[in-house]
């Protein structure tokens, strides 16, 4: 059941969002921002000491994504940046056209899909890890051409990574620390979760049977919260164990020498803003107070 105190989600989202021209693309009021802000500082004080921390731009290098794989998995997904290219006549030739979208051409740049991409190259760069793992915390604007677009699904969207590059024990236990962490996280915030098997939203037919044996080997879970409805709530978190997936791509080694095993813990921040104007409802001063405090409100 919908708490009916609270406004429906579309009330909130006119709100707090502002449509900017495209479907899933917002400009974010300052009230929006101020939950956002508040969350990111909570995430900050969860994560391990020893994490290195890296904020990404919102594109990346094509070349490295292609490396990743991208394309096998996600390709209708992914945007490309395009350009137009030559010299100046050539350029005013293709502007001056109706068409001039005719005249762009790929770059080497991508709109970076999810933050950990670019972290394990640059991990492998430098060598083996320590067996015990190492962690990073890491954060991008991200790009997905989403073909729905309901509540909660936006084109451009932050992301918060938690990473662990080690052995495959360090790894999965990293996992279940931050799914305990996370638990104990959205009680404080106020918010009514579940934690439930998932999979990644691979493409076509090959990716159906890529999506169960994921389940099957319970490689990836997610933290639902009620946004849009109580029946459909909303994957706001998601915990990854991959395996040596990018490890085989990037020969990502631990110090004893063998493949390390990864995995990402990742924040979706705008759906968790939603999440809890969905919960608390859009007048702040009446939410409870342990979440106010825990995100400075
Ligand atoms: P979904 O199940 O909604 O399709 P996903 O499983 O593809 O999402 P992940 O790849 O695990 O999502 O991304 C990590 C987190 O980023 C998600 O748990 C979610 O909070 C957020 N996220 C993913 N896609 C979007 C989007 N289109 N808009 C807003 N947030 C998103
Ligand atoms: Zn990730
Ligand atoms: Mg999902």
């Amino acid at each position: 059941m919908r708490d009916t105190s609270q406004p429906r989600i579309d009330t909130i989202i006119n709100a707090l969002l502002a449509p900017a021209g495209a479907p899933g693309v917002y400009a974010r009021t300052e009230l929006f921002e101020r939950a956002i802000e508040g969350l990111m500082q909570m995430i900050t004080r969860n994560r391990e000491p020893a994490a290195e921390v890296f904020t990404f731009p919102p594109v990346m290098s094509r070349g490295l994504l292609e490396t990743a794989g991208y394309l096998k998995s996600f390709p209708h997904l992914l945007g490309c940046v395009s350009c137009l290219r030559g010299d100046e006549g050539s350029i005013r030739k293709a502007v001056e056209k109706e068409d001039w979208v005719e005249g762009l051409g790929a770059t080497d740049l991508v709109l970076t899909p999810a933050a950990c991409y670019p972290i394990y190259p640059l991990v492998a760069a430098r060598g083996a890890v320590a067996n015990d793992g190492q962690t990073f915390d890491v954060s991008s604007y991200c790009f997905r051409r989403e073909t729905t677009h309901e509540a909660g699904r936006l084109q451009s969207f932050r992301m918060r990574e938690n990473v662990c590059v080690g052995t495959p024990q360090a790894a999965l236990s990293f996992r279940d620390r931050w799914i305990a962490r996370a638990e104990t996280i959205a009680k404080q915030l106020g918010l009514r979760y579940q934690i439930a098997p998932a999979s990644d939203p691979f493409f076509g037919r090959v990716g159906k049977m890529m999506a169960l044996s994921q389940v099957e080997q319970a490689l990836k879970f997610e933290m639902l919260i009620p946004v849009r409805s109580e029946e459909e709530p909303t994957a706001c978190m998601s915990f990854n164990y991959h395996q040596n997936h990018f490890s085989e791509i990037w020969n990502l080694r631990t110090k004893d020498g063998n493949l390390a095993h990864t995995t990402c813990v990742a924040f979706g921040l705008e759906r968790l803003a939603l999440a809890l104007f969905a919960t608390h409802g859009l007048d702040v001063p009446r939410w409870p107070s342990a979440a106010r405090q825990i995100l400075a409100m």
